[in-house]
């Protein structure tokens, strides 16, 4: 493969320490996750003291200080094990992200060092039973009362719903606009009103938490405003293109990982007198592959480097996300494909891979919504 240029020596020293830690601390424990639908806090908290979520966020506000390439490692090495029932990149490199930017340094103090030690499990609510493309449309509202926001509404599919202490939730200040009507409020989960429902039963990333959530008159301090009032739909945009560069790191690494998998499968497995990877159909759907693997890595790689320079436009990120996971269906299909009927049983890595890639072209903005921001720019 063509070498990375993204990382130093001391990066790739941190990816040590944090694949001895996901290999042994996570990866051991991650089938019992899958059964009982949710990862358990103190999984949170070991990576917390290891400073291993909010890598990116200042030091005064309880995170590393660190660059962009720590996380992109956390996200790379998370990928490879296949561990998608973790919620640290939304909590790390999302939810946390929000605060930083657009938050006061009140709110930062708050919420960012409980993040960042694992005391505070973060998510975030747009999507709605109604739709989630179509964020405009969200009936979520926050209706100012005094010192207060009174929020009303019904979330669902919230990547740690069930676990999370802290909801940045996407509400309507202003029902009568659009875009424009829309703002980020925190909710913390103790705030008489608010309600998990059900953990959601689901393909793939059977650990993830993922849930409906209710807001029943839910009152917050006004100061859990993020940012301004109205500007929520444009930090959402902004933030999303990093989002939908998540989906990249995973599909890559997880497709890179689920090569290696298949390639020793194939060396090992027998048919016909022969292991499998000699049958000329094997060597040319793994050639194809791997092919087509090392373009998206050298896509993404370049795109990144581009995430470092702040010089990432929003189009190009919707452009790796739709790229990346669209490549990770394919390889992911033929390469369980080339384990036969073990490539069905659950027990399988790949399996497991192939079930957890499909909400990739879903989630983050579907793969539709990125043909139409790409196509707005022709
Ligand atoms: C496992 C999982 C985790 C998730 N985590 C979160 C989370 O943490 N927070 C959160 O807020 N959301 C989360 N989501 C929600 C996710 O972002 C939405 O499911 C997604 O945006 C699609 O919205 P929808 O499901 O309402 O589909 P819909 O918007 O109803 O779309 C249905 C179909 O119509 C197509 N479509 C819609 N509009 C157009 C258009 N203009 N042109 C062409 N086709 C169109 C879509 O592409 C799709 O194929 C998660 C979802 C899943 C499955």
């Amino acid at each position: 493969m063509i070498a990375r240029t993204l990382f130093s020596e001391e990066h790739e020293m941190f990816r040590e320490s944090v694949r001895r830690f996901m290999e042994r601390e996570l990866a051991p424990h991650h089938e019992e996750w899958e059964e009982k639908g949710e990862v358990p806090r103190w999984a949170w908290k070991k990576a917390g003291e290891q400073g291993f979520l909010c890598v990116a966020i200042p030091e005064e506000w309880g995170g590393v200080g660190a660059d962009r390439r720590y996380s992109i490692i956390l996200m790379e090495e998370q990928a490879r094990l296949n561990l998608t029932g973790l919620g640290f990149p939304l909590h790390s490199d999302i939810v946390a992200p929000y605060i930083h930017h657009y938050g006061t340094p009140d709110q930062k103090r708050a919420w960012l060092p409980k993040m960042a030690t694992g005391d505070y499990i973060a998510a975030i609510a747009m999507t709605e039973p109604g739709g989630g493309s179509d964020l405009q449309a969200i009936r979520t509202t926050a209706i100012r009362d005094g010192d207060d926001y009174v929020i009303s509404g019904q979330k669902t599919f919230i990547t740690n719903g069930q676990t999370a202490d802290l909801f940045l939730v996407a509400c309507k200040t202003d029902r009568s606009e659009g875009a424009r009507g829309i703002s980020l409020v925190m909710v913390e989960a103790d705030r008489a009103g608010f309600e998990r429902g059900r953990r959601l039963k689901k393909l793939g990333t059977k650990a993830q938490d993922t849930s409906e959530l209710f807001f029943n008159e839910v009152r917050v301090p006004a100061t859990n405003l993020i940012g301004e009032e109205g500007k929520g739909f444009g930090y959402m945009m902004q933030e999303l293109a990093w989002e939908r560069m998540h989906v990249g790191i995973q599909a890559v690494s997880c497709c890179e990982a689920a090569l290696d998998w298949t390639i020793d499968y194939t060396k090992s497995r027998r048919a016909f007198g022969k292991a499998v990877i000699e049958f000329q159909n094997s060597r040319f759907t793994l050639a194809e592959m791997k092919t087509e693997v090392q373009v998206g890595r050298i896509f993404l790689d370049r795109c990144l480097e581009l995430v470092l320079e702040g010089k990432l436009d929003t189009t190009t990120a919707a452009m790796v996300k739709l790229w990346t996971s669209e490549m990770q269906g394919k390889v992911l299909d033929a390469c369980l494909q080339l384990h036969g009927g073990y490539g069905f049983m659950w027990e399988y890595p790949i399996t497991r891979a192939f079930a957890d890639a499909r909400v990739q072209r879903i989630y983050a903005g579907t793969n539709e919504i990125m043909k139409e921001l790409i196509g707005r720019t022709l």
